[in-house]
Order: C-alpha cells, then structure tokens, then sequence
C-alpha cells in the first residue's frame, strides 16, 4: 500500500543497497494466490524480510506483502513515518478481532500503479503475528496502522483493492486494470 502522500524532501536516507526481488504487477497470477504459512523463521525468511523493507522504502510504500515481490508466503512489512505507522514484519498473522466503525477511505497498491479506490474497513484491529525472531506478539490498532495490516493481509489471501473498491470506483478504475493486462501482455 503507498504512503497516503508524496514525501519528496524528508526520510531520504542514503541507503545504496539494492534489493534482490521486484515488486510484481498486477496481473501477475502470485498475487491472486493464497499464501504459504511460514514453517521456520530462519535466515532465507531474514533475508526476505530485509529485502521487502528495501523495496517498501524504495516504492515508498506504507506496507508490502511477500506476494507482491513473487514470494507466496504469510509475511508483510510496514512502516511510514508519516502516519505513525511501526516499521514491523509480520509473520503469520491472523486476526484476533475485526471491529469497531467501518470506515471509507482511498487506497492505492504498489502492484496496482495508478489505480486508487474507496474501500470500506473496520476500523478497530488486533492482530497476532510471529516477529523475525520468531517470537509471537500481538497488537491493537484503531489508526491508519488498522488499514495498512487489512491491505496487506489481503494480498495473502489473493485479494486485492480492485476486489473490494466501491462499485462506482471499480467501474472508475476499469480502464487503467484493463491497462494493466495489455502491458503484461505486451511483455510475454
Ligand atoms: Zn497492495
């Protein structure tokens, strides 16, 4: 999921590692399949964790799930500055509880470019996930953190924002999905 704005000027650390994976395009078939769960977290997980919080940073991204850089495992990263959001792997998550208001609220996807659309959530989460020790924790969130763990959990499942956009955006979007297809077309 992209940071909500553009931040040009702050952050901009001078990190020169590159990563080893990309970030896959819709319609890439990874992303419409569900997730592995994570057997052991040893080093090779490390290591994807690592490369996944490169590309989040390079794509400047609030969250990104291992399906979107190709890997069908149970993993996502987040973190942005902007909205509070930690900088966290998790692991294995599940839900513990789904509550509180639903709200509207754009979202974009780094494997959808271009494409934004309004998507109804809860708004109150507790989720529990292994960390990249291994270790399990769980957390609260009623803030922007909610939405951006719900995104993320998504692309574990196969579901992605143009499944659960407000028809009218869907209908919006339409265009730019079928885009979309016609590039990864042309690449083949
Ligand atoms: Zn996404």
């Amino acid at each position: 999921m992209p940071e909500p704005a553009p931040n040009a000027a702050n952050g901009a650390r001078p990190d020169t590692r590159v990563p080893k994976r990309q970030v896959v395009l819709y319609p890439d078939p990874v992303l419409r399949r569900k997730a592995q769960p994570v057997k052991t977290v040893d080093s090779s997980i490390r290591e994807l964790v690592e490369d996944m919080f490169l590309l989040m940073d390079l794509e400047e991204g609030a969250g990104l799930a291992a399906p979107q850089v190709g890997e069908s495992l149970r993993i996502f990263v987040t973190g942005t500055h902007e909205r509070g959001v930690p900088r966290k792997a998790y692991i294995n998550p599940v839900f513990v509880e789904l509550g509180g208001e639903f709200e509207s609220m754009d979202e974009g996807c780094l494997s959808l470019p271009e494409i934004r659309g309004s998507v109804r959530r809860p708004t109150q989460v507790t989720i529990r996930a292994l960390d990249i020790d291994g270790r399990e924790f769980t957390e609260t969130s009623s803030d922007f953190s909610a939405r951006v763990w719900q995104h993320e959990f998504d692309h574990l499942e196969g579901v992605l924002i143009i499944d659960k956009m407000s028809p009218l955006d869907r209908l919006r979007v339409r265009r730019a999905v079928k885009d979309l297809k016609a590039a990864a077309d042309g690449d083949a």
